[in-house]
């Protein structure tokens, strides 16, 4: 049948259908990638170095993926439009990396913050203080509860449940709903509403503190991807396989075979289905697919002429109150890399809102926000960048998360190979490290040595 024949290796009259083609077509290879981000460059890079035979096909015109340094403005530092953190040093491969290729790393300090109320005033020591505790206490309760609940609460459930249990006044409520946005949306790109009450939090976290890359992080995973045999601009969108090998096929036409496959591409792609699997995969996977969250975090880069805000300060909050979280989590870059720029962060469904907008619109909304946050008036920025991940047709979202129904199992699930032959990497199939560089590093490298045989 058409279908098997698809799936059918070398031999015959199929042979032909392998054979190079005028315009860079490929024949076979012992392992073919997809997805040349960190988790597939560090696979590849451990395969090659055993001497496989290793193709990665990658959709954009570039390696890294989440990790996106853009140097759009001419003479400045590269703005890192995905990943920016390198999240505890210590043991980390992409700090390995960053030393081994003297990449200046600076020490990013979360307690040098200020939180701005609307109309610039700022936070008092004390009021700080009070809400922290409150903060996790609440927090401390929710997930006590949580433990003997079913897995279909959401930590919303759970937190304001603790809320109400431990009967702090309803004016300070805000205030503690604002700092579970900050501290808990921000990070794991969701609201409580789609987190999972039970594992939200699940996995470990390195130690050391964690630190930014003043020159991007681009300059750290590149490496990882010399001497590798990259294919860019290949969407692949069908890949037919059973346990003697794959076969892939990409949009532009190009047409591979493989004993072995590592996909790497984003849960969201997965999510989608617009990579069609043939046989399709295990209903247990897919099933895992649609349980484990992939959320959305936004960032808004803006240039100034000069700086109008505490040159001091590593982070500032806005607490905008009604007008909205979309302009809640603000980095300043001025510390790190002398230029007068701040890093927007915008999450879960405000990270939607604002990829919707034009550029003009963002930077008018940010220029009201930041007026509001400093109670001044500020000047519109003179350049940007919108990342704008939920509309990218290769990631389609930021990162994974535990959401609402989600385990842990789901990520195991998630990472098992198929038919010995399908291998599957990335941050989302990382059981400690999920959502993060290194999380996707150590996967990369798990699938190679898997499905290299140690
Ligand atoms: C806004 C944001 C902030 C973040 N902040 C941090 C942080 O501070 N610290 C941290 O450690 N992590 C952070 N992360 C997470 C980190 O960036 C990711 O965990 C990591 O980069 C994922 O790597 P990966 O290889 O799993 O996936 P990716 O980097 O997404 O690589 C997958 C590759 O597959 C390609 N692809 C997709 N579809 C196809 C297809 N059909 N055919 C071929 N190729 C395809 C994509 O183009 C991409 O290059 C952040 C992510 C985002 C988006």
């Amino acid at each position: 049948m058409r279908r098997r024949s698809f799936l059918k290796l070398g031999g015959g009259a199929m042979a032909s259908f392998f054979l190079p083609r005028v315009g860079g077509a490929v024949g076979s290879t012992d392992c073919i990638i997809i997805g040349a981000g960190i988790a597939g460059l560090a696979a590849g890079d451990y395969l090659r170095k055993k001497g496989w035979g290793v193709t990665i096909l990658e959709a954009r015109e570039r390696v890294g993926g989440r990790v996106w340094s853009r140097a759009d403005w001419k003479g400045k530092n590269p703005m890192d439009m995905g990943a920016s953190w390198i999240h505890g040093v210590s043991g980390n491969p992409i700090a390995e990396q960053a030393q081994r290729e003297g990449i200046r790393t600076v020490p990013f300090d979360y307690e040098n913050k200020a939180v701005y109320h609307a109309g610039g005033s700022r936070i008092t020591n004390e009021e700080e203080e009070r809400i922290e505790k409150r903060y996790r206490k609440t927090l401390k309760l929710a997930n006590g509860t949580a433990e003997e609940l079913s897995r279909d609460v959401s930590l919303r459930e759970t937190f304001t449940g603790a809320e109400k249990k431990l009967g702090w006044p309803a004016k300070e409520l805000a205030s503690l709903n604002f700092r579970a946005h900050t501290e808990i949306e921000h990070e794991f790109a969701a609201s409580l509403e789609e987190l999972s009450a039970q594992y939200w939090d699940e996995g470990e976290e390195l130690s050391g503190g964690d630190v930014i890359v003043p020159a991007g992080l681009g300059g750290i995973v590149e490496p990882w991807a010399r001497g590798q045999d990259i294919r860019f601009s290949q969407t692949v969108e069908r890949v037919g396989y059973d346990r003697d090998g794959v076969r892939v096929k990409t949009a532009q036409g190009l047409e591979m075979k493989a004993k072995k496959l590592i996909v790497t591409v984003p849960l969201g792609i997965l999510k989608k289905g617009t990579i069609a699997f043939d046989p399709p995969l295990p209903k247990e996977k897919m099933e895992a697919i649609g349980r484990i969250g992939f959320g959305n975090y936004q960032k808004t880069a803006l240039l100034y002429d000069e700086l109008f805000w505490d040159p001091e300060l590593h982070l500032f909050d806005w607490d905008g109150g009604a007008t909205g979280k979309e302009w809640a989590e603000w980095v300043n870059l001025y510390p790190f890399t002398g230029e007068p720029a701040l890093m927007a962060f915008h999450t879960a469904q405000a990270a939607y809102g604002i990829e919707k907008m034009t550029d003009r619109e963002i930077s008018d909304a940010a220029t009201d926000a930041l007026g509001s946050a400093l109670g001044k008036k500020v000047p519109r920025p003179k350049d940007m960048m919108v990342s704008r991940w939920g509309h990218d047709p290769y990631s389609l979202g930021a990162y994974s998360f535990m959401g609402v129904g989600a385990t842990p199992a789901d990520r195991t699930m998630l990472g098992k190979p198929v038919a010995g032959s399908l291998y599957f990497a990335g941050e989302a199939v990382s059981e400690n490290y999920a959502a993060t560089m290194h999380g996707a590093y150590e996967s990369g490298l798990a699938a190679g040595r898997e499905c290299g045989g140690g």
